[in-house]
């Protein structure tokens, strides 16, 4: 009998197991698994304990206290977690067919840093390829949040994130970035580039790492595109900021991404530099490279076809340009 087992011995047994449950139940793909498996679990365990009768000895006691504890593990963090989803990417260009190419579903964030913030709360937003879009709002309103999870800096609390077509809401650290390379180009406002390093020699950083062939040519070819073909060979500490801010969007553009992030890229310039920028971006996005952008100012956030409005962590507003 239960009663028959010294109190501790059950505590323990029973918190171990609710412990087991909650850390193995991130090798279950979804919650819904986790949730079933924890049930079964439980209900397994109670229907023995029930069962066994005064014969039953110590051991099967708390074996079954333990199935009980592993199945209440695995149903709390079914119940609390969002659905855990892994899946694999290959090097191979994301198809994208008739789907946003950001598509965001009911996304939530959450910080914990003694008190719980609500950055976002249950975002729906989708961007089709080519689109160009500023996003606006005021200060606290969660515009960053909503950039770092798009840009897979971070993971939502809750919610779906599409990108290209696949889900990438709960990715691994190591896919994050995996995705992000091939993916996402960003565009900050404080752009560090390499100190005493050449304007080519900074946009080449990105394919150091992806044995890119043809760089040099391309990154030429980028330079000139942005503008900066008078300044290939100047160092960074010889340029303007509006020609920190170009070397920076040739940066994004080097690895051919489907979508350039660019959060206040105009934050650090005056008018007239910034005027030349968004023209920069706006030949990009004629060119097809879709561009999410944060910023606060209303003239720049004119130069994007499309203004997503947030407040308080929600979207307020989401106006197309005629
Ligand atoms: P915005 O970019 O519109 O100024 P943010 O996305 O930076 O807004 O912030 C939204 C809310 O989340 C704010 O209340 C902010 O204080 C909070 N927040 C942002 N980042 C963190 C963090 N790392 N830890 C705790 N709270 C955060």
């Amino acid at each position: 009998m239960v009663l028959d087992i010294n109190i501790y011995l059950i505590l323990i047994s029973l918190s171990a197991a609710i412990l087991a449950g909650l850390l193995t139940s991130p090798f279950l793909r979804t919650r819904k698994l986790s949730f079933i498996l924890g049930a079964v679990l439980v209900a397994l365990g109670f229907y023995f304990l029930q069962n066994g009768g005064s014969e039953q000895v110590k051991t099967t006691a708390i074996y079954n206290l333990s199935s009980i504890g592993l199945g209440f593990g695995l149903v709390l963090r079914g119940l609390v977690r969002p659905n855990i989803h892994r899946p694999k990417y290959s090097n191979q260009e994301a198809v994208i067919k008739d789907e946003a190419v950001i598509s965001i579903r009911n996304i939530s964030k959450d910080y914990f840093n003694g008190v719980k913030t609500t950055a976002l709360r249950g975002v729906d937003l989708k961007i089709n390829k080519g689109e160009f879009v500023a996003i606006m709002g005021p200060s606290g309103s969660g515009k960053s949040t909503l950039m770092h999870i798009v840009g897979l800096l971070d993971i939502p609390t809750s919610g779906s994130y599409r990108l290209a077509g696949k889900e990438v809401a709960n990715l691994s650290p190591s896919e994050q970035a995996e995705v992000r390379n091939r993916d996402i180009g960003f565009v900050f406002q404080q752009f560090n580039l390499l100190p005493r390093t050449t304007v080519l020699d900074n946009i080449l950083l990105p394919t150091i790492y992806n044995n890119s062939t043809g760089s040099k040519d391309r990154a030429l070819e980028i330079i000139n595109k942005v503008g900066l073909s008078d300044r290939v060979n100047h160092k960074s500490n010889q340029l303007s900021g509006g020609q920190i801010q170009r070397v920076a969007i040739a940066r994004a553009l080097m690895m051919n991404p489907h979508i350039i992030l660019a959060d206040e890229p105009t934050g650090n310039l005056d008018s007239k530099t910034s005027e030349e920028i968004m023209a920069v971006f706006q030949q990009i996005n004629k060119e097809g490279t879709t561009i999410v952008m944060v910023t606060h100012e209303e003239d720049i956030a004119s130069h994007a076809k499309r203004m997503v409005k947030l407040k308080d962590g929600l979207i307020i507003s989401d106006q197309i340009r005629s």
